[in-house]
């Protein structure tokens, strides 16, 4: 098994002041895992050089996720609100940088809600153009972005692998890929498996979440042939365990995901169970 195992910082904290940072990094090695992952959606607290060399000494990998939101949000066709969601971009890619990651990912081209209409046309083109120029800095730095795929009720860009497929190939960047999520393709996909092999090697981050975003495996998630289809593909990259209770809460970030139910509250039993669960699903399909 190589993949890095993952886990999202909301499973300790809400936050990311110093004290939040230092907390989800000790917690993050102590649960098992080789990766944070941290939503740069609350981050004006952020101390990127103190927290950098937290991850450094203990050892662990980066990787940061955000959406837009709807008064700054690429997928407009007003570009006042574009532009202000382009910046959010710019600097995010920047924090994730500043904070040794190489894989900035999530809704990168929309705010997380739900929308009234279908996207325009004038908004689609506007999406591809600023995640051109963000690929091209984004190489510029070997780093890496990840279109996560998001049901409807989150957006109305991209809700299935073929319409992230043909997104990232308007946008014709290598360093452009693709993000499942398992909790999203629930919603939208004919089955866990076939997306992952339509993706193949365009697969750059993966996100593990039950259906309710609980505990694993008390849903009804096909894990066992999500995982198979990720040892048939060969893929290598971050498997991030993604789960999220009203026991820890994001000011905007639980709120955008509609997290209002409590579906635990001990963040460690969590996530070392799901560590467990996500090593023994890729054992058992080969990987
Ligand atoms: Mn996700």
């Amino acid at each position: 098994m190589t993949n890095p195992l993952g886990v999202h910082a909301l499973v300790w904290v809400g936050g990311t002041t110093p004290d939040d940072v230092a907390r989800a990094v000790r917690q993050t090695k102590a649960a098992g895992y080789d990766l944070l992952e941290l939503s740069l959606h609350d981050a004006v607290n952020l101390d990127a050089a103190a927290a950098k060399a937290e991850l450094e000494a203990a050892g662990l990998g980066i990787a940061c996720s955000r959406g837009l939101a709807f008064d700054a949000d690429v997928s407009s066709a007003d570009s006042a609100v574009v532009a202000r969601g382009e910046k959010l971009l710019h600097d995010s890619l920047a924090i994730t940088h500043a904070l040794g990651g190489t894989h900035f990912t999530g809704a990168l081209y929309s705010a997380l809600g739900k929308y009234g209409a279908p996207l325009s046309t004038q908004g689609r083109a506007n999406v591809v153009q600023v995640l051109k120029d963000l690929a091209a800095e984004a190489a510029g730095l070997d780093m890496t972005l990840g279109l996560e795929i998001c049901n409807r009720y989150e957006t109305n860009v991209i809700n299935t692998a073929a319409d992230a497929l043909l997104l990232a190939d308007d946008i014709g960047a290598d360093n452009v890929t693709i993000h499942l999520d398992t909790y999203h393709m629930n919603i939208e996909e004919d089955s866990l498996d076939a997306p992952v092999r339509l993706v193949g090697d365009r697969l750059g981050y993966v996100h593990i979440g039950e259906n309710h975003r609980g505990y694993l495996g008390q849903g009804h998630i096909d894990f066992a042939g999500f995982f198979g289809a990720l040892a048939e593909i060969g893929y290598t990259g971050p498997i991030t365990f993604e789960s999220f209770s009203s026991a820890v809460v994001s000011p905007t970030l639980s709120n955008d995901l509609a997290v209002w139910r409590n579906l635990w509250d001990d963040g460690m039993d969590l996530a070392v169970h799901a560590r467990t669960f996500m090593a023994d699903a890729l054992a058992a399909a080969g990987a």
